[in-house]
């Protein structure tokens, strides 16, 4: 018997994809004419990947998160999730999304919130008692499952938001602009524990951000985008090792990509708007 074949899958370091786009054009239709979305995107994301999206405001960040979530649908080219199409994804629960505001119904606790997509999905009892426990201890909030949503600071909520995405174990996590509303001090403690869930979990991570100093700190890859219409200008695959202290922001690596990134919103963007 051959013996190679008892390898532990760990030892085996294939690129998987997991989302690629090719040629995506997503037009809305309004009554002051179409708007031109996102125009022929091409991007692969990678298992594992912590892939940033960054741009000026109306550049398709959110509606490319969408796409992939299955909330929209695209007018052309393709897009493949795991191979299959966003909605076969979806069916198969392969995304946590986390939204802007933490999005917690107030009258449930924090526990009460973590398990809405698990009662939804099903899940026994006992299992969802389980997984509440776990993500919570995840994101640092061991202890605060009976308390309410006002009960906790905003960075706690959107902590907690987050713990509700990890709840049903979808390998692919979506936040739009997910810290956007918080302090700087907060923000950055939140940057450097979603690095560590990041690391632990190997999840595949799509990240909008308006912050060029967050997108550069969190990501193995950047992609900077440009609006009218929504297109990808760049995308910048990070050479900054995978532990990354706060202070990693002060080398000249760190800065060197930072003004890539300032230099491509520059050329993408038009004055004149
Ligand atoms: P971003 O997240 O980068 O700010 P969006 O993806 O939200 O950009 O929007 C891209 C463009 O599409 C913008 O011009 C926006 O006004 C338009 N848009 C977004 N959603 C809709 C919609 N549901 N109907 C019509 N236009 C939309
Ligand atoms: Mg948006």
């Amino acid at each position: 018997m051959n013996n190679a074949v008892f390898r532990p899958k760990e030892a085996t370091q294939v690129t998987e994809t997991v989302i690629e786009a090719k040629g995506l054009d997503l037009t809305y239709q309004t009554n002051d004419g179409p708007v031109h979305a996102l125009k022929g995107v091409d991007l692969t994301i990678n298992k594992g990947d912590f892939v940033s999206f960054i741009g000026p405001s109306g550049c398709g960040k959110t509606t490319f998160l969408r796409t992939i979530a299955d909330l929209e649908q695209p007018t052309g080219g393709k897009i493949t999730v795991n191979g299959v199409s966003p909605e076969e994804a979806r069916k198969a629960r392969a995304y946590g999304y986390v939204f802007q505001a933490a999005g917690l119904f107030p009258w449930r606790t924090i526990g009460g919130n973590i398990r809405m997509p698990l009662e939804i999905m099903g899940y026994s009892r006992a299992d969802q008692d389980e997984r509440v426990k776990r993500v919570l201890e995840l994101v640092h909030l061991d202890g605060f499952e009976k308390k309410f949503p006002w009960q906790l600071s905003g960075g706690m909520q959107q902590r907690a938001s987050i713990a509700r995405a990890l709840s049903f174990d979808a390998d692919i996590l979506l936040m739009d602009e997910p810290f956007g509303a918080l302090d700087e001090i907060v923000r950055d403690h939140l940057n450097e524990q979603l690095l560590e869930l990041w690391a632990r979990t190997n999840k595949t991570i799509g990240f909008v951000t308006h912050s060029i100093p967050e997108a550069v700190y969190l990501s193995t890859k950047i992609v900077v985008m440009s609006p009218r219409p929504g297109r990808i200008t760049d995308v910048i695959d990070s050479p900054l090792p995978k532990e990354r202290p706060l202070n990693i922001r002060d080398t000249p690596e760190f800065l060197e990509i930072a003004h890539r990134v300032r230099e491509g919103l520059r050329e993408g963007h038009a004055y004149d708007d």
